[in-house]
């Protein structure tokens, strides 16, 4: 019964547009292009008029949420940015990521695939999700301050993500995210994403399943890793998360946190990958939490 029900929502679930890496390439220059952009800058906040410039574009309504959180530097204004494309039903799936890249002083960070990559799939995603009749309502969530300001510690990070979750566990609206898949460092050249041993499992079985089924699977390989991310906060407050992230790999590569993070370090084919896998895997997503 319970597999008739599955199968009957899955033929019903509309199918999703193509992702465009073409576009979401384009998206990943422009913030690249803007230079370093750590929260609280002028930079972050002209990557933000960029952001709400190009969802305007698409017809999708976005919301900003500000605050001004305590750093080891001192009060810093953040600002998250919630843009709603409305479905069948109010219970919705989060995409998100951060758009905030880390300060450093001894050179020019940009950030291309930490922040970059993960704010310009998001932007790609919107397009994909708006010319789609959606069972669920879709929300895309760009997060400030995931970044630590010294080093990655007590609470020196995922200062966007931890503010979002303490917000909707205070109006009640948390409730409604049956799930939130997260994406952060999806650019690289190489790409080579690990399962994440933190996030839900079956959520992460179905985004690996579908990059299986795509031939995707050199670049979801099957190796488990352990990553503290955005999606922690989620997890801690019992919403259902996965987290799509490369660091390793990148890390090899001597590309995380220096100044190798720039568009020569990544590559528009891994967007479109990771683009393919979570648009294969959506229906299956929705089917789950539909049950
Ligand atoms: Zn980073």
């Amino acid at each position: 019964m319970k597999f008739a029900i599955t199968l009957v929502l899955l033929l019903q679930t509309p199918a999703l547009p193509p992702f465009d890496s073409g576009r979401a390439w384009e998206h990943l220059r422009q913030m690249v292009a803007i230079g370093p952009r750590p929260a609280g800058s002028p930079a972050l906040e002209a990557t933000r008029r960029y952001i709400k410039a190009q969802l305007a574009a698409q017809g999708v309504a976005v919301a900003e949420q500000a605050w001004d959180d305590e750093t080891p530097l001192g009060k810093t204004h953040m600002v998250n940015l919630i843009a709603t494309i409305p479905g069948a039903r109010k219970d919705r799936i989060v995409i998100s990521g951060h758009y905030d890249t880390k300060i450093f002083h001894e050179f020019r960070f940009v950030g291309a695939s930490d922040g970059g990559s993960s704010a310009a799939f998001l932007l790609e995603m919107a397009r994909v999700l708006k010319g789609r009749k959606n069972p669920l309502t879709m929300e895309l969530l760009f997060l400030d301050g995931e970044e630590a300001v010294i080093e990655w510690q007590d609470n020196d990070h995922t200062y966007g993500s931890r503010h979002y979750v303490e917000a909707g566990k205070r109006d009640g609206s948390l409730s409604t995210i049956k799930a939130n898949i997260l994406v952060d460092m999806i650019g690289d050249r190489d790409l080579r994403i690990k399962r994440d041993g933190y996030s839900t499992p079956w959520l992460t079985d179905i985004i690996w399943n579908a990059a299986r089924r795509g031939k995707l699977d050199t670049y979801f390989v099957p190796e488990t890793t352990r990553v503290e991310d955005d999606h922690m906060p989620f997890l801690e407050a019992g919403v259902p998360s996965v987290d799509i992230i490369d660091l390793d790999r990148y890390a090899e590569q001597n590309a995380w946190h220096t100044a190798k993070d720039n568009l020569d370090a990544v590559s528009a084919r891994s967007l479109q990958a990771v683009g393919d896998v979570v648009v294969a895997a959506l229906p299956q997503i929705e089917a789950h939490v539909s049950k």
